[in-house]
Parts: C-alpha cells; sequence; structure tokens
C-alpha cells in the first residue's frame, strides 16, 4: 500500500524526525490561504499523488507571492500524472538546496533482507543514476539481530559526508527511519531527496513510504490512509465476495478455478499472442452465484471481447460447475462469446450439458486458449 508524500511526512515526524510544515490544499484559494499562513518568502506547491516523478510531470513548482502560489496551484490541481488526477497539493516552505541525496530501506529479495541504500547523487535523476552508474548506489545489507546501532548508523552516514554535524545528524535520521521501517512492516521507505542546503541544514524534502499489504491488518491506523485507486477498489469488491481478482490491460476475460491454473492461464493467453484483461480466481466451488458475481465483474471492463472459462475439476465436478454455468447464464444478459475448458472428475458429463448452447466448447487448455485469443483479434 502506497501513501501520499504529506502522510508520510507525517509518520516520519512522529518517529522525531523533523519535517517542514505542510499545508495540503484541494484548491487553488486554500493555496493562497496557506501561502500566508506559512509566511515565508518562497514556498513550494507539490501535488499529492501516488505515484513518483511528479517533479518532472510540472508537479513540483515553485511560488513567490500569494497570487503565485494561487495559479501554480490551480495549474497543478488540473494536472493528470502517470494516470492520476491530481486532487490535492501541499505548500511548503522552499528548501534553498545546495546538493540532494538519496537514502532508502527496502525489502530486498534477492539478500532475503532489509537493505540500506544509499547516494551522494539523489533527486530526480536517481533512476538514470541506477542505469548507468549504479556501482554509485551503495546497498548496505542490515541485519535483523543487529539492526542499526550507532556504531554502524555512523558508518554508512559517512558515505554521503564528512562533517561530523552532518554525519551525526545522518545516523540519527537512518536509525529513526529504520525503526519506523520495523514498526510500521514498511516494504520501501525513500527520501529522495535528503537535500543539504546553502545553510548547512539537512531537510526532508520528499518522502515515500509503501507497506506490505499482508501486514495491514495489525496497523490499524496506517490501513486508514489507504486510498483505493478505481482498480483496487473493484479488486477489494472482488475480495469481499471471495474472489481473488486483478485488473490486467487485455481483452480477454478469465475465469478460472484455482490461482495456479489461473496464471497459467494468463501465461498461455500471452505466450499465443492474446492479452488477459484480468487474473480471476473463482476458487472450488460451482455456485452459480459466483459465476454471476464473476461475470459481473469481467463485463464491467468495457475491454474485454471474449470471455475464457478455464475450469479444472477435482473434488468439484465438472457436471456440477457445468449446471452451476446453465444456471448463470439464463441470468446473464451478455452475448459475449464465452469459451468453456472443463477437464477432470466427470469432464465427459460436464461439456455434453453444455454443448448445443451459447458456450464454445473446447477440449483442451491449448484449445481454449487459441481460440479465445483469436476472437479477441476478431
Ligand atoms: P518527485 O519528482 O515526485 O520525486 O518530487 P520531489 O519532491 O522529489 O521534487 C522533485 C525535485 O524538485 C527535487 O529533487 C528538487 O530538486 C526539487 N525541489 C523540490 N522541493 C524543492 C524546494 O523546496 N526547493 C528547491 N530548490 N527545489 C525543490
Ligand atoms: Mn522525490
Amino acid at each position: 500500500m502506497k501513501i501520499h508524500e504529506y502522510q508520510a511526512k507525517d509518520l516520519i515526524s512522529s518517529f522525531g524526525i523533523p519535517v517542514k510544515k505542510q499545508i495540503l490544499c484541494y484548491e487553488a484559494g486554500q493555496a493562497e490561504l496557506a501561502y500566508k499562513e506559512l509566511d515565508r518568502e518562497k514556498v513550494v506547491i507539490k501535488a499529492q499523488v501516488l505515484t513518483g516523478g511528479r517533479g518532472k510531470a510540472g508537479g513540483v513548482k515553485p511560488a513567490k507571492s500569494k497570487e503565485e502560489a494561487f495559479t501554480q496551484a490551480k495549474n497543478i490541481l488540473g494536472l493528470t500524472i502517470k494516470d492520476f488526477p491530481v486532487t490535492k497539493v501541499i505548500v511548503t516552505e522552499a528548501i534553498d538546496i545546495e546538493s540532494e541525496y538519496y537514502i532508502s530501506f527496502v525489502v530486498d529479495r534477492h539478500t532475503k533482507s532489509v537493505i540500506l541504500m544509499m547516494c551522494a547523487e539523489g533527486g530526480i535523476e536517481i533512476e538514470e543514476v541506477a542505469a548507468k552508474n549504479p556501482e554509485k548506489i551503495l546497498k548496505f545489507t542490515i541485519d535483523p539481530l543487529v539492526g542499526l546501532p550507532d556504531y554502524l548508523a555512523r558508518k554508512y552516514a559517512f558515505v554521503l559526508f564528512k562533517e561530523m554535524t552532518l554525519v551525526n545528524q545522518t545516523a540519527i535520521l537512518l536509525q529513526k527511519l529504520y525503526r519506523l521501517f520495523i514498526d510500521k512492516d514498511a516494504s520501501l521507505a525513500e527520501i529522495n531527496p535528503l537535500a543539504l542546503t546553502k545553510q548547512g541544514e539537512l531537510v526532508i524534502a520528499d518522502a515515500k513510504i509503501t507497506f506490505d499489504d499482508n501486514a495491514l491488518y495489525r496497523h490499524p491506523d496506517i490501513l486508514a490512509l489507504f486510498e483505493p485507486t478505481e482498480d483496487e477498489k473493484i479488486e477489494a469488491e472482488a475480495k469481499g465476495k471471495g474472489l481473488s481478482f486483478v485488473r490486467l490491460d487485455g481483452e480477454i476475460g478469465c475465469m478460472v478455478n484455482g490461482a495456479g491454473l489461473a496464471m497459467a492461464t494468463v501465461d498461455m493467453i500471452n505466450l499465443y499472442g492474446g492479452s488477459p484483461a484480468n487474473f480471476l480466481d473463482i476458487g472450488g466451488s460451482s455456485n452459480p452465484n459466483k459465476v454471476i458475481e464473476a461475470m459481473a465483474l469481467l463485463l464491467k471492463d468495457p475491454k474485454v471481447k471474449v470471455v475464457l472459462i478455464n475450469i479444472f475439476g477435482g473434488i468439484t465436478r465438472c457436471d456440477d460447475v457445468a449446471s452451476g454455468l446453465l444456471t448463470a447464464f439464463k441470468q446473464l444478459k451478455t452475448d459475449i462469446p464465452v469459451i468453456v475448458r472443463l477437464t477432470g472428475t466427470n469432464e465427459k458429463e460436464g461439456r455434453e450439458m453444455l454443448s448445443g448452447g451459447r458456450f464454445i466448447i473446447a477440449k483442451t487448455m491449448g484449445e481454449a486458449t487459441h481460440l479465445a485469443v483469436e476472437v479477441s483479434k476478431k
């Protein structure tokens, strides 16, 4: 789960790391008032969207007067950044930046541990640095039993700074950020940039935190910050109905029993040159209501041109599934082509029940997938 910059900064602040005052605004008029309230000559207006790269997309702009704060906020509130419409901005004190640094803690699958990443060339080109000069990004594995005691925190802080006051400040920052990361079950806690001002002050200019979804049950305070995207709303609705659903962006709607088979189906569609509209595991039941709900989900997506139902009958018998499908489709009003592949227990009976009706019956998964890809390209 992602949170906004202003929420990340609030959380960071609650762990004892100082952040600059920020005022959240939903309208340009509020940004004008915020400018007055901050009482600084120069402020920055920043889009609050759940994606990075705001600076490059024009979502971070300075303002030197209340009028300018108004216009900049108005412009930014009209932007859509990587499919995220900007509905709110923060107004915050502008920082007189001398240099920018990168710091993050992230769960690293390769070393199966938390790693600390640091780079003396932080800022909006960090991806470029990662691609062209990966050696400039230093990575340190954190031993979970040792954590970040003072001597290690200082050692790592020396990677960025030589001057003792900056080293000490950075060491404390690293320790507090690591505590946040562990306490809140984060999967990423990133400060980019950590800014050094011309006056020698270290400032958290931007912060990004994501959390492990599977640990959210023990962090109601974090879960309360959840702002689902349209796709996530649909996924949550599906979850409530006992369906595992993930939206993809292709044309073939998939309805499959079992997560492994659902993944194999998505893979095979891709292999045969098609593109799946979703991953959908309806679980191991033949309940027609589940089929109705699953179909309703698939048909909500206007891109879906064909539906591929791929069922392996194990404990759930194919004839039961067939009868569920017949009941469900009596109620469903759609003429979208539906390809069914039934295999396993009582498959012959199941296929016979469905033949001669509105379904296109396939014997094998390969045949069914080929058919679905063909139909989707018509
Ligand atoms: P991002 O593009 O979404 O990562 O947004 P950031 O908050 O990191 O801002 C992008 C860039 O804008 C930063 O790397 C800075 O170079 C610049 N920036 C952001 N805030 C300020 C500020 O207060 N003063 C100055 N001088 N530059 C800023
Ligand atoms: Mn940034």
